[in-house]
């Protein structure tokens, strides 16, 4: 399955909205919601699409400086 296909199916848990991909290093490293400025993580190839675990999605950039965008 390839990142756009995943992205057709998979929604933000909170807000039901559209996520992006964000790759770093040639992998998904997060799918990120603009809209709850979050970022859920993805471990071991899967994404942890869990409110819970959510990060904030300007923090995480800033760690991140590397991260882009996976159209
Ligand atoms: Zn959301």
């Amino acid at each position: 399955m390839n990142t756009e296909e995943l992205l057709r199916i998979l929604a933000c848990p909170r807000c039901l909205g559209t996520l992006r991909a964000l790759a770093e290093g040639g992998g998904l490293a997060g799918l990120a919601c603009p809209a709850c400025k979050v970022l859920y993580p993805v471990r071991n190839d899967i994404p942890i699409l869990l409110v819970e675990e959510a990060l904030d999605l300007d923090q995480w950039l800033g760690e991140h400086p590397n991260a882009k965008e996976d159209a």
